[in-house]
This record gives structure tokens, C-alpha cells and sequence, in this order.
């Protein structure tokens, strides 16, 4: 199990944060998902990112490359999470 709460170091490596501009990290995308989508399918902590979007219960915007709804119908298809189930949901849109 990822341990997304005690050890946040993985936004270190949030590709989201190696912009210039302060609006893109870590979600904030809202006004372009597709841009943000771009990013997430690039980045190594993508995993970590949906996990922790999905266990904080984050209402909006691209976590991982998934919006709201995206994350919403993952977690209805298997709402205990596991780490192999991460990898299974984003295993599409890379
Ligand atoms: S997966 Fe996307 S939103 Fe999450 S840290 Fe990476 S670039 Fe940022």
C-alpha cells in the first residue's frame, strides 16, 4: 500500500511542479484538463497522485490524469483500493 499521508516527498517529484507557473501544480488545471492530462501521462508519481486524490476524496479537477467523473465510476467498479487496481485504472490512458 502506497503511504500517500505520512510521506508526501512524492510531490517532490510531481511533474505538475516543474513548471514555471504556480497555477499548474498539483491540480491546478481546472480551465484546461487536456493540458493537465498532457502532464499526468508524463509523470513517475502518477500512482501516488490518483491514490491520494481517490483515499482525501478530492471533488474536482485531473488527479493522476483522471478528472472527477473518471475517478467517481474507478471507484464505484471497486471502492476498497488497492495499489494493483491503481495501476490497472490508469493502465488506459497512458
Ligand atoms: S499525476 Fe498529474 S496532477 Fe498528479 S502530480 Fe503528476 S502531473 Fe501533477
Amino acid at each position: 500500500m502506497l503511504n500517500i499521508f505520512d510521506d508526501a516527498e512524492w510531490r517532490n517529484d510531481a511533474l505538475c511542479a516543474s513548471t514555471d507557473d504556480p497555477f499548474m501544480y498539483l491540480n491546478f488545471f481546472e480551465d484546461d484538463n487536456e493540458l493537465a492530462r498532457r502532464f499526468c501521462v508524463g509523470c513517475k508519481v502518477r500512482e501516488e497522485c490518483l491514490e491520494y486524490a481517490f483515499r482525501s476524496n478530492q471533488p474536482y479537477g485531473i488527479y493522476g490524469g483522471l478528472d472527477e467523473r473518471e475517478r467517481r465510476k474507478a471507484k464505484r467498479k471497486k471502492p476498497h483500493l488497492r495499489e494493483a487496481y491503481i495501476a490497472e485504472i490508469l493502465a488506459p490512458y497512458a
